[in-house]
């Protein structure tokens, strides 16, 4: 059974190969937060973001030479990049001649008319999109007089800017409002979703360390996205970008809107528990990361109640005293001494994936 209600209906764009809106599945972007310019360290966190299934990633440009960058790293992997610009509408001109497959600008502060014109007229020449990035931290000041750095602030700059660009006779656009905080995103997003068809690129930015920034996003993006809001998303952590991918998914999967790779569940543990579940939890996790089937598995404390608390599992172990059991939709399969139980379930999970059981 879904939590989503309806998406709400967009027009769509593309960002390189990925279409973003209508129809098109919610996409997971990241970020990296390597110096741009550094192109070896950009394409090398770019692979592995590639690898967890970032399917968009964009990159600051603070300067000219991290605008010329984007040609060399374009060519060293396959997912579309965005370049991302504050201020100087010379760096967005630049990098969507270094091959930039879209700009993320907030036209309030690229300032005079003509600057905004010219990167709008670039952005045709080369049939690339342009995310209009509102954020609360930096809205138009005279906005920010009049009404704080409120949703209706957010609400006005993003309806603002996006009519800057369709009077350009420019619409390939999508728009994001973030804020650090979960209310004001979420209150913002709800109100400008009426008064546009442009697609939303969802998550709470600055949002914090591992606890924070994972709980503000789920509860922050999962609201959204369960109101059929968001086309695409980017949970924002102060962590390696690839957290943020799994983080992504995680929160897709638990919606039930898109699933990549394995599901792990594992029981808390209590006082029925003999062995080091957390240990054999975090193993078993990590060997998971390289796989990328879909397939639910199971990781339970003890025999007795393991294997039924997990029937809906594709596949589990269950710990006991000395042995443990390994088990397949809550049916035991056979007994396993208990530190053989992560090898011979990771060898049955590559059996079963390779012999295509069920997928
Ligand atoms: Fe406790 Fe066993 Fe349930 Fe785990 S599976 S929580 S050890 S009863």
């Amino acid at each position: 059974m879904s939590l989503v209600d309806q998406r709400r209906s967009t027009r769509q764009i593309s960002v390189g190969n990925v279409k973003i809106g209508s129809m098109a599945q919610v996409s997971v972007q990241s970020m990296t937060n390597t110096q741009t310019q550094d192109v070896v360290a950009t394409v090398n966190q770019i692979l592995a973001l590639e690898k967890a299934g970032c399917e968009i990633i964009r990159v600051a440009v603070p300067d000219m030479e991290a605008a010329q960058a984007i040609e060399k790293i374009k060519q060293q992997i396959t997912i579309p990049i965005i370049a991302d610009i504050h201020f100087d509408f010379r760096l967005a001109l630049a990098s969507a001649t270094a091959g930039a497959d879209a700009l993320r600008i907030n036209p309030g502060n690229i300032g005079e008319a003509k600057k905004i014109k010219a990167v709008v007229d670039c952005a045709k020449k080369h049939g690339i999109p342009i995310r209009i990035g509102v954020n609360a931290g930096s809205l138009e000041q005279e906005i920010e007089q009049r009404l704080g750095t409120t949703p209706q602030a957010m609400v006005e700059s993003a309806v603002r800017n996006i009519k800057i660009l369709e009077d350009l006779d420019f619409h390939d656009i999508k728009v994001s409002l973030k804020a650090s905080d979960v209310s004001r995103t979420v209150s913002a997003y709800r109100l400008l979703a009426p008064r546009t068809d442009v697609p939303f690129h969802i998550g709470v930015t600055e949002a914090g360390g591992l606890y924070a920034g994972i709980t503000k996003s789920a509860i922050g993006i999962g609201m959204l996205l369960a109101q059929g809001l968001g086309d695409t998303l980017r949970v924002s952590l102060t962590r390696d970008p690839v957290e943020e991918v799994r983080t992504g998914y995680e929160i897709l999967r638990a919606l039930g809107i898109r699933s990549r790779g394995p599901e792990l569940i594992s029981c808390p543990t209590c006082g029925r528990c003999k062995i080091d579940l957390f240990k054999i939890a975090e193993q078993v996790e990590k060997a998971l990361l390289e796989r990328s089937s879909r397939i639910k598995v199971a990781i339970m404390g003890c025999v007795v109640n393991g294997p039924g608390e997990a029937k809906e599992a594709d596949i589990g172990i269950a710990g006991g005293d000395g042995k443990g059991i390994l088990f397949k939709k809550g049916k035991v399969i056979r007994k396993i001494d208990q530190d053989e139980l992560v090898d011979q379930l990771l060898s049955e999970i590559d059996k079963m994936i390779k012999n295509s059981e069920k997928f």
